[in-house]
């Protein structure tokens, strides 16, 4: 348990870190922290004003420049991700961090009922998404001296629960891909390593949507569950990969 790691200053220095979902909730939290420990932080997501906003956080904190990559995971192909990859080569020729946080709930409903479009977006964007952007930048992370590669699960990603559809199939999804990658980067000298984490139960847009009933301040905020992110993405994590996080106390 990571929960809380105490990260010293200048953990992520020099550290080129692409995080998805960078505009909001537990991703936005995610990119001002890797910032705020010296990494260059690439923000990755789809609302372009958000991304600006936490751009001028960063700055303004006096963290290192961050750059923004307008990109919408539901359509992309593996041109765009191409592109990503080009520009990052282009600008830093490596890199040292892949958070793969962005994620969408779609419906809650039983599978019987479950709309056909809506399996497929989430699919996409869950775990479509990641792997084609792991695939593009599996070149530039063993260009780095230390990487490592997070994704993101769910606690409905390890034990499914009814009513969670595509979403719970699409985090274990990210659970299998993330024992694949680890056992195929392992067997290489230089090892990328790969973890998974489950935020538990965070005060974002995600789970007001799931939870409506529920008082959203009963939850940790994404700033609370920083400690596995910050361990996981630094150098006290080498040599650990494969493995599956809870970024809480149960
Ligand atoms: P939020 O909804 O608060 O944030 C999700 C982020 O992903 C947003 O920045 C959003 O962009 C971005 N995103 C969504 N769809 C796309 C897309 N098509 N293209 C690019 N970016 C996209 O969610 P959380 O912060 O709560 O969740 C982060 C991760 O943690 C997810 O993978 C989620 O499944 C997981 N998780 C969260 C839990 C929780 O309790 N919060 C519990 C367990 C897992 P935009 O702002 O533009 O919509």
């Amino acid at each position: 348990c990571k929960q809380d790691y105490q990260a010293p200053s200048g953990l992520l220095k020099g550290r080129v870190i692409l995080v998805t979902g960078a505009g909001d909730g537990i991703g936005r939290s995610a990119a001002l922290h890797y910032a705020a420990h010296g990494a260059t932080v690439l923000l990755l997501g789809r609302t372009t004003s958000k991304l600006e906003k936490v751009y001028d956080e960063i700055e303004a904190a006096g963290g290192p420049q961050p750059a923004i990559l307008p990109l919408n995971l539901e359509g992309a192909t593996s041109h765009d991700y191409q592109d990503v990859a080009t520009k990052i080569d282009e600008t830093f020729g490596r890199l040292d961090g892949l958070l793969q946080n962005a994620g969408i709930l779609g419906q809650r409903a039983p599978l019987e009922h479950y709309d056909e479009q809506t399996w497929l977006k989430v699919m996409q964007v869950n775990l479509h998404a990641p792997v084609m952007l792991t695939q593009a930048m599996i070149p530039l992370l063993r260009q780095a001296p230390d990487p490592s590669i997070i994704l993101t699960s769910s606690g409905v990603g390890r034990t499914a629960r009814a009513y969670w559809g595509a979403y719970a199939i699409s985090k274990f999804g990210i659970e299998g891909l993330n024992q694949l990658l680890a056992d195929e980067l392992s067997s290489e000298g230089k090892q990328v390593r790969v973890n998974a984490i489950n935020p538990g139960a965070t005060r974002t847009g995600m789970r007001v949507l799931a939870y409506p009933g529920e008082p959203p301040a009963q939850n940790p905020s994404p700033d609370e569950i920083m400690g596995t992110y910050l361990y996981l993405m630094g150098p006290d994590s080498q040599g650990v990969t494969g493995q599956q996080f809870d970024a809480q106390q149960r």
